[in-house]
């Protein structure tokens, strides 16, 4: 059997609902052999997230999922067996969390001028002290009854052109890919999809990418048609990148999405556990542990 691989979930170090040790207890549950803990501009859960993964016998991989702006769009990176140590890497996540606590307290003023107090309060609570994000203020609109749930309420509060909106402004692309190669990282864009990026666009960003020193694309993420999958598989060789797959995951309540359910990667993928800094740091990782 092959091992089955989920190389980006969430947990409550950032905007996931499990703790990271739970999340780990869920992966194996549901089989999962290779689990990359990738939360949002966070490293915090890393460390209890591999020790329970060492103690239920499941491979762990340290990840980040970095918010980049590039051309004036999100876009999301992912880090794979990254060091969370690595000083360029916490200094500049550290940028990125100052930015999201004050662009927190300004979706609050925004809200606040269409009548709806204390959201800063709500979503901080839910936050529990760590990265605070759209999710949280969503959570706490939709549990105020702003919405019948956080799906709409994102829609008709979060987004562009939506009250509680505020635009990014994230790492580059250039300084998420320096801090996660300085962390001894592999880079992946994250559902390349989800972006809805013209074909042109797309293959602008694979190029600029791949330049970078960029390893790899997710070429499978949950709930993706399987020629957009085929097709993404296609672009990752032209660009002489690897291929990826994560869920995505972020609450077992959206059913959607559920850890390691995950079609294999198309025929013709080259997997980015064969990319070479992968080895190199599967080595490290093991003799850490
Ligand atoms: P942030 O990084 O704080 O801007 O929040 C982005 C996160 O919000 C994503 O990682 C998703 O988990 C979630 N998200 C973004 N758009 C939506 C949406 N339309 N519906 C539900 N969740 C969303
Ligand atoms: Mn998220
Ligand atoms: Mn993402
Ligand atoms: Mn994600």
């Amino acid at each position: 059997m092959a091992l089955q691989y989920d190389l980006h979930v969430h947990s409550t170090a950032s905007d996931g609902t499990l703790s990271p040790e739970s999340l780990v207890r869920r992966a194996h549950a549901q089989d999962v052999d290779v689990l990359a803990l990738t939360d949002h501009d966070a490293t915090s859960g890393l460390d209890i997230a591999a020790r329970t993964a060492h103690d239920l016998g499941l491979s762990f991989v340290p990840g980040i999922e970095i918010s980049v702006t590039w051309r004036r769009q999100t876009l999301h990176i992912v880090g794979l067996c990254i060091d969370p140590q690595n000083a360029a890497l916490a200094t500049g996540l550290e940028q990125l969390v100052a930015f999201r606590n004050w662009r927190a307290g300004e979706i609050s003023r925004r809200l606040e001028k269409k009548g709806i107090p204390g959201a800063y309060e709500g979503a901080r609570a839910l936050a529990h002290g760590k990265i605070i994000s759209r999710t949280h203020f969503a959570r706490y609109l939709a549990e105020a009854g702003y919405g019948k749930d956080v799906r709409e309420v994102f829609k008709h509060f979060l987004v562009h052109n939506r009250p509680g909106y505020v635009p990014g402004e994230w790492a580059t692309l250039e300084q998420t890919l320096s801090w996660i190669q300085a962390s001894g990282g592999v880079a992946v864009i994250a559902h390349p999809r989800r972006y809805r990026f013209s074909a042109t666009r797309l293959r602008r960003l694979l190029g600029e990418f791949s330049e970078l020193g960029g390893e790899g694309i997710e070429v499978i993420s949950a709930n993706q048609a399987p020629a957009d999958s085929l097709d993404l598989s296609r672009q990752a060789n032209q660009f002489n990148l690897y291929a990826s797959c994560g869920s995505d995951f972020h609450d077992p309540q959206q059913r959607f999405t559920e850890l390691g359910r995950l079609p294999p990667l198309p025929e013709g993928a080259r997997p980015i556990w064969e990319c070479e800094r992968w080895s190199v740091n599967q080595t490290k990782l093991s003799q850490a542990v």
